[in-house]
């Protein structure tokens, strides 16, 4: 791999809370562009797995504008129901990507498979699989996760997406509690973004 370093690169997501998040990892040198300065949709995402999904997405946005591109495929994966909604954490928020609804199925799914799951500890996990692709070429392709529990209700108004239902191991608060600047210490995209810089 050449040691030459990055100086510009899209980052290929279309969530804002994602863009805002992945921006404040990036190194200062690095000029970022989004996905919306291109007007550009999001690809069809059909792969079987996290990675896939990121891949997918990281050459479809190199391709689409001639870019080094980074881009993230993230979900929640719980336990207790059989580790959904992973790969599909995104659309269980529906067509309009709304996450209140998202979080009335998680709650849903729970009351269905156990009425008195509140008494119980449900433990849950955030996995985010980062990649960079260079048109149809891979550079690297990581995962990264955090783990936690989900709160017996939504808690916060910080984040996006399940935030306000997960608490991390260890803390008391929910992610949508926490200051964003302390959410991205130890995040599964902060967890995926150490193991990836060194090919920034
Ligand atoms: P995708 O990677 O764009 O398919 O979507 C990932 C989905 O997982 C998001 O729309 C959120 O619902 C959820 N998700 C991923 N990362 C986070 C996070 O840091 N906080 C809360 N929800 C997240």
């Amino acid at each position: 791999m050449s040691k030459q370093k990055i100086n510009k690169l899209i980052i290929g997501t279309n969530n804002k809370g994602k863009l805002r998040e992945i921006k404040s990892l990036l190194p200062k040198r690095i000029k970022i562009y989004s996905t919306s300065q291109f007007n550009l949709r999001s690809p069809v995402e059909n792969g079987k797995t996290f990675k896939e999904n990121s891949l997918i997405k990281s050459r479809y946005f190199s391709k689409k504008t001639g870019f080094i591109c980074l881009a993230d495929d993230s979900g929640l994966e719980i336990d207790f129901l059989d580790k959904s909604p992973g790969i599909y954490s995104a659309r269980w928020g529906g067509r309009h990507g709304d996450f209140s609804k998202a979080i009335r199925k998680v709650y849903r799914e729970l009351n269905k498979k156990d009425k008195d799951w509140k008494s119980k500890k449900i433990s849950a996990r955030f996995i985010c699989a980062l990649s960079i692709s260079y048109l149809n070429k891979k550079i690297a392709c990581v995962l990264g996760n955090v783990e936690g529990y989900i709160s017996d209700k939504p808690k916060g108004k910080n984040g996006f997406g399940y935030d306000p239902i997960f608490i991390p191991l260890k803390k008391r608060k929910t992610f949508g509690e926490m200051k964003p600047s302390q959410k991205y210490k130890m995040d599964h995209r902060y967890q995926a973004f150490k193991k990836i810089k060194k090919f920034l």
